[in-house]
């Protein structure tokens, strides 16, 4: 291993309008090397439980009815301080906050269909990427 990880999700706005091609060619661009990639429908059991640390926020129903709305594609990505770069690679999680040439900004349309997930620790990209990939999937 040549740095460290973070887990992403293209989330399913972002997959339904075609941008996976985009967004993952911007991801290589920036540096991040694809680990692992799948496409994947969650349930909203898997939603919810993914992200668990939210339950109980007003927001919670409407990011895990989202989240379980359509398909997405779930990557581990690598590179050097990976989980604080890739958080300013992809910008705020508002669209509408984020800066000029970030993913978000560039795709994302709201707070809930902002385009795509980083994880926000490393022990978070630990979790999120061992709750979606096995070992084998990620060799
Ligand atoms: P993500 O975890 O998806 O990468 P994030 O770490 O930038 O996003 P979190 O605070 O973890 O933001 O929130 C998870 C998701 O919940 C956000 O991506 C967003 O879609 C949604 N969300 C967060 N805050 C709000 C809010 N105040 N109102 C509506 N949706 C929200
Ligand atoms: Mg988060």
């Amino acid at each position: 291993m040549t740095g460290t990880i973070t887990f992403t999700m293209i989330k399913p706005s972002a997959f339904s309008a075609g941008f996976t091609g985009n967004i993952l060619a911007r991801f290589e661009e920036g540096g991040y090397k694809i680990i692992a990639l799948k496409k994947i429908f969650l349930t909203k059991e898997q939603a919810g439980q993914f992200y668990e640390m939210h339950q109980g926020k007003p927001f919670y129903e409407e990011l895990t009815n989202f989240m379980s709305s359509g398909p997405i594609i779930a990557a581990i990505l690598e590179k050097e301080n990976a989980v604080e770069s890739f958080r300013k690679f992809i910008g705020a999680t508002d669209p509408a906050k984020a800066d000029e040439g970030t993913i978000r900004k560039l795709y994302g349309k709201s707070l809930s269909e902002n385009a795509v997930h980083g994880s926000d620790s490393d022990e978070s990209a630990q979790r999120e990427a061992g709750f979606f990939f096995s070992s084998l999937e990620r060799s």
